[in-house]
This record gives structure tokens, C-alpha cells and sequence, in this order.
């Protein structure tokens, strides 16, 4: 039977911790750690995220911002926005939320954040950083994934580990984190042959791919450790990850729940940046 990596027990531990921090930080320097969020458009998942974090960030104290703009927002306008933010001394953190409209060129957008102040850490910057280890942020949801194992007592050192996936906000950064942790990483991806062969090896299996119950029983190690990031519904229309769950509970020796394993700790890991940032602000 597995030990259930509880996100949102760590998560709500974690969540006091910085409140405390914050309490600290507005003692010294008489404002709070602020974040801003901007969101283009009325996609209704993004419009929960963005309330998900909005509701985190008064949760710890940190001061949040929202600025709304309609879907047909032009690139220039949202770059002009950036950069009034870029220059404002009382934002910390600045986060645009994806998906854009499709003729808003992402890239464009996300370059354009300040570094001190990319608390997403998808600028080219701060994607090189993590590439170099000599970073300040990291991208939140596989920071989240190395959190939870640090605070379960699981080391990558020495261990096969392997990633599922290999988008630029979760795979390939969690693949750099886990060999900074002394991993031997294999990533995944949809033209991988045999994928079985790799996840059968790994002693930590991190999925990523948006697949709901793909990773069965018989594709992982006896007494792996099972990190599920998908986030999906199934054909009922539940919550479920990637992995099969139920299936590889008894096999795995720890292994975490869709919902309350990675997803709390992704919005977790933007409030500790934010922190983070406003502190290096100073
Ligand atoms: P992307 O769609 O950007 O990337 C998916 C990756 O999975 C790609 O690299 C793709 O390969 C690979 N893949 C897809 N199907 C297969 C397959 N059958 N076998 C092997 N590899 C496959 O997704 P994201 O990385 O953005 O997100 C992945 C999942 O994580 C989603 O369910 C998303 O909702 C969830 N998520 C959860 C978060 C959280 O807070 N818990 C945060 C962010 C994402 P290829 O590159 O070859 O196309």
C-alpha cells in the first residue's frame, strides 16, 4: 500500500509559513509582497485560476492585483501594460495567464516580464537560469513536484527517475530539476517507443502528458514513486490525473492524488516566489 503524498496537507503548511513571512515583510518594510495578474479574454478555466490565485495570495497576506482586458486586447497594448508594470516599484511579481488570444504571440509577452519580476519563470532568462542552476525562480509546478518530495524524505540522488512529457512549462524544467537533484532522468514524450520499457525502470515516475488514467499498474516498478501532474477528466467526467490511481495504489510505495497532490502546490509555489521576488526588490 502506497504513502499518499498529500499536496494539500503540504500545501496549507506551506501557505502558513509564508503568511508568517509576509507578516515579517511588512514589519520591516511597511507594504506587502505584491503580484500582479493579467488576464486577456474570458476563458473560463483561466478566469478560475486567476481567482485560485487571487484568493491564495489574500490567504499569506501577499497584495494581488487583476487587471481584466478584453479578448481583442492588441499585442502592443498588453506590451505597453508590461512595461508599465515592469517599472512600478510597488509590483513584485507579474504574471500574464495562458492561454493569450491566438494573435497575441505568447513569447513576445512573456520576454517582455521584467526576470526580477517573471514569478512564472517562463522568460527566456529564467528558463536559462534553471538550465545553469543559478536561479532565484523556478517554474511552479515542477518546483511544487520537488517540494513535495524533499518534504516526504524522497531524494532523485542516484535514482532512475523518469518524466512524462516534455512541454517548456512542466517536463523539460522538472527533468532539469531532478538531475540538479542527482537524478539519472530519461524523458518521455508521444514518439517515444516502448514507453513501458522506460516507466517500468523508473524509481520516480513523473507524469505530465494530459492523459486521464493512462499510466497503469503493469507500466510502473514495484515500490515507485508515482507523481501524477495531469490534471483531466474521465468518462464520467471527474477529476483524474494521468495515472491510474486506484490500479497502481498497492504497487507503488508512495504516490500522489489528482485532486490535492501537484495542483495545490503550483499556486503554493507562485506565492513563495512572489515572496521571493519582493525580497530581492529590496
Ligand atoms: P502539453 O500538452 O504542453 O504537453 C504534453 C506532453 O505530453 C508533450 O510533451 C507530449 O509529447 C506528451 N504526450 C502526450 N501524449 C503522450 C503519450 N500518449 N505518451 C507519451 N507522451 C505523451 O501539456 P502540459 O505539460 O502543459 O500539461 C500536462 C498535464 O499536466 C496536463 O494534464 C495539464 O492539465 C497538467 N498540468 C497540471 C498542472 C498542475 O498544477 N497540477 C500545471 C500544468 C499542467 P510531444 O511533445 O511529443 O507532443
Amino acid at each position: 500500500m502506497a504513502t499518499v503524498i498529500d499536496g494539500k496537507a503540504v500545501s496549507a503548511k506551506m501557505r502558513e509559513e509564508i503568511a508568517e513571512e509576509v507578516k515579517e515583510f511588512v514589519e520591516k518594510h511597511g507594504r506587502a509582497p505584491s503580484l500582479t495578474v493579467i488576464i486577456v479574454g474570458e476563458d473560463p478555466a483561466s478566469q478560475v485560476y486567476v481567482r485560485n490565485k487571487e484568493k491564495a495570495c489574500i490567504q499569506t497576506g501577499i497584495r494581488s492585483e487583476i487587471i481584466r482586458l478584453p479578448a481583442d486586447t492588441g499585442e502592443e497594448e498588453l506590451l505597453c501594460r508590461i512595461d508599465e508594470l515592469n517599472g512600478d516599484e510597488n509590483v513584485n511579481g507579474i504574471l500574464v495567464q495562458l492561454p493569450l488570444p491566438d494573435h497575441i504571440d505568447e513569447k513576445n509577452i512573456i520576454c517582455r516580464i521584467s526576470p526580477k519580476k517573471d514569478v512564472d519563470a517562463f522568460g527566456y532568462e529564467n528558463v536559462g537560469r534553471i538550465m545553469t542552476g543559478e536561479y532565484d525562480f523556478l517554474p511552479c509546478t515542477p518546483a511544487g513536484v520537488m517540494e513535495l518530495l524533499r518534504r516526504y524524505g524522497i531524494s532523485p540522488a542516484g535514482k532512475e527517475c523518469v518524466v512524462l512529457g516534455r512541454s517548456n512549462i512542466v517536463g523539460k524544467p522538472m527533468a532539469m530539476l531532478l538531475m540538479h537533484g542527482n537524478g539519472t532522468v530519461t524523458v518521455c514524450h508521444s514518439k517515444t517507443k516502448d514507453l513501458s520499457s522506460h516507466t517500468k525502470r523508473a524509481d520516480i515516475l513523473v507524469s505530465a502528458i494530459g492523459r486521464a488514467k493512462f499510466v497503469k499498474a503493469d507500466m510502473i516498478k514495484e515500490g515507485a514513486v508515482v507523481i501524477d501532474v495531469g490534471i483531466n477528466r474521465d468518462e464520467d467526467g471527474r477529476l483524474c490525473g494521468d495515472v491510474d490511481y486506484e490500479g497502481c495504489f498497492d504497487k507503488a510505495a508512495a504516490i500522489t492524488p489528482v485532486p490535492g497532490g501537484v495542483g495545490p502546490m503550483t499556486v503554493t509555489m507562485l506565492l513563495k516566489n512572489t515572496l521571493t521576488a519582493a525580497k530581492k526588490q529590496i
